[in-house]
This record gives C-alpha cells, sequence and structure tokens, in this order.
C-alpha cells in the first residue's frame, strides 16, 4: 500500500520523499523479522535433531522458475542451508545434503516404485499401485530423509 502511495507521489517532491522514507522502513522491518523468523527456525531444527537431511537443489535454477521463484526468495533458502551448516558445526550435529538429482518427488517412499512423467506442481497427492496414497512435500520428505541417512552409513 505505502509503495502504491509512493507511485502516486510527483519524483522529487516533498511528499515523495516523505513517503519514499516510509515505504524503506516498512522494507526493513520486513527484512529483520525475515532474518529473525530464520534464525529461530534454524537453531530450533538444530537442537531438536542430531542430523539434518536436506536437498540441495539449485537454488538459482529454481528462481528462475517464475512459479517457484517468489516463494524460494520469501524464504530465503540459501541463506536457511547457510545457517544449518554452520550452526551444525557449533552443535556438532550432522546436515546430510542429497544429490540434487535424486528423485525425492518421483519415488514412492513406500514401495520404492518410480513415477513416470511429469508430475505437475499442482498436483497435491499421489496414490502408488502398492495402495499408499501420499502427499506430495510428505512424500519428498520421507524419501530425503531415508536418502540422506542412507549417506550416513555408505
Ligand atoms: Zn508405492
Amino acid at each position: 500500500k505505502a509503495s502504491r502511495q509512493l507511485a502516486k507521489k510527483k519524483k522529487g517532491s516533498n511528499n515523495f520523499n516523505k513517503q519514499k522514507f516510509v515505504v524503506a522502513k516498512i522494507h526493513e522491518k520486513i527484512a529483520n523479522s525475515r532474518k529473525d523468523f530464520t534464525h529461530k527456525m534454524t537453531s530450533k531444527l538444530i537442537n531438536e535433531n542430531q542430523v539434518i537431511g536436506i536437498e540441495s537443489l539449485k537454488v538459482k535454477n529454481m528462481v528462475k522458475n517464475r512459479m517457484l521463484s517468489k516463494h524460494i526468495h520469501d524464504a530465503n533458502f540459501g541463506e536457511i542451508v547457510r545457517q544449518l551448516e554452520y550452526k551444525a558445526d557449533w552443535y556438532g550435529r550432522t546436515v546430510s545434503a542429497i544429490s540434487q538429482w535424486f528423485p525425492s518427488s518421483k519415488m514412492c517412499s513406500n514401495c520404492g516404485e518410480m513415477y513416470s512423467g511429469k508430475w505437475s506442481l499442482a498436483i497435491r497427492t499421489l496414490s502408488c499401485e502398492c495402495g499408499i496414497t501420499h502427499d506430495r512435500d510428505q512424500n519428498a520428505a520421507t524419501n530425503i530423509h531415508t536418502e540422506s541417512l542412507r549417506l550416513l552409513v555408505t
């Protein structure tokens, strides 16, 4: 709303400059609360878990995907990974990053069946022949969990 109001002001006018300051303050507030949230979340993950498995997604490639880029920028994914890694170092935890080629969302976490074709992001659940209906994210998370632990023992 503040940005929209700024757009209505005459560039260089006193009101424009005042409104520009208001917009900058809001941006700063958002950035700070996001930073605060990220730190709290990564600290909690490190405190509560001995091992954290992550999927080493190519963040740059995903940011090119317009549909995903907004969410990833909002979540500040690269910064989350960076914090997890140094906090794991501090507290003696392990971060296990699985390969970006690992088919975390294309495999049934129950029977190992591979789903062929494109599983569009709009499809949130999938029923496998083994009788299980998966939530897309839950299935991927289970696969990442199993794979990240497998990497640690081999
Ligand atoms: Zn299955």
